[in-house]
Formats: structure tokens, C-alpha cells, sequence
């Protein structure tokens, strides 16, 4: 089964278009906007993109270590190595971390110098 053809929809937009009236003149300027939106957004978005991604990577941070990358980290997640003291990327030079690193006599230690000795305990099986 045959859609009958919408002349009365034709008839209207040719009259829209072809009078010179405010009102076509509105509806060809609304879809003009339209269709320049439509083909203007997709570039907006990957100009967006590609600028965040860019922020993104200038803010990403790698390990010299173990070459984990991660977001505005003090510490690799990974690994729990310093970024000030590892990292090129860092603004601090590598004086100033290894000065912020371990303050002669404030009691703190570090929890990158620190060692944790663990001794290793026998459990013996209570229930025999
Ligand atoms: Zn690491």
C-alpha cells in the first residue's frame, strides 16, 4: 500500500519558500541555522576533544619506574613512587623533592624511606 503524496505539505513549504514574507523568510533562515548546526557540530566536538585531550596528556603523569601513568598524583598508584622525585614532567626540580622528601628531624618519615619489618609467625593449628 502506496503513501498518497503530501501535496498539500508541498503546495505549503513552495508558498513558504516562494513568498517573500516574513514567515518563509524565518522558516529559511531557521533551517539554514539548523543545517549549519548540524554540520558545524560535529568539528566543535572534536575541536573540544582534541583540546581536552591535550590538557589531559599535560596533566597525565608517567613512572619512571615502572612506567604507570595516572592523573595528578603525588604518588604512583602502582608502585609508590614519588612523581617529584622520579618524574621529568614535574615543575619541582629534583633538589627541591628530595628536600621535601625526608625533613631532618621532624619525627615524620617518609612512606617511601620507611622499611616494614614483618616476622614471620608459625600458626599453629589450635583445633588438634
Ligand atoms: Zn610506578
Amino acid at each position: 500500500m502506496q503513501r498518497p503524496i503530501p501535496w498539500f505539505w508541498i503546495l505549503l513549504g513552495l508558498l513558504l519558500l516562494l513568498a517573500p514574507g516574513p514567515a518563509g523568510r524565518f522558516l529559511i533562515d531557521l533551517l539554514g541555522s539548523l543545517t549549519l548546526l548540524l554540520l558545524l557540530l560535529p568539528v566543535l566536538f572534536g575541536v573540544a576533544g582534541f583540546v581536552g585531550w591535550q590538557i589531559l596528556r599535560r596533566r597525565l603523569r608517567t613512572c619512571a619506574v615502572c612506567g604507570f601513568s595516572s592523573l595528578d598524583l603525588e604518588v604512583c598508584p602502582a608502585c609508590g613512587t614519588p612523581f617529584a622525585v622520579s618524574s621529568e614532567q614535574s615543575p619541582l626540580g629534583e633538589g627541591a623533592g628530595m628536600a621535601s622528601r625526608s625533613a631532618p628531624g621532624s619525627g615524620e618519615i617518609a612512606a617511601a624511606d620507611a622499611t616494614i619489618d614483618v616476622e614471620v609467625v608459625a600458626v599453629e593449628d589450635q583445633s588438634a
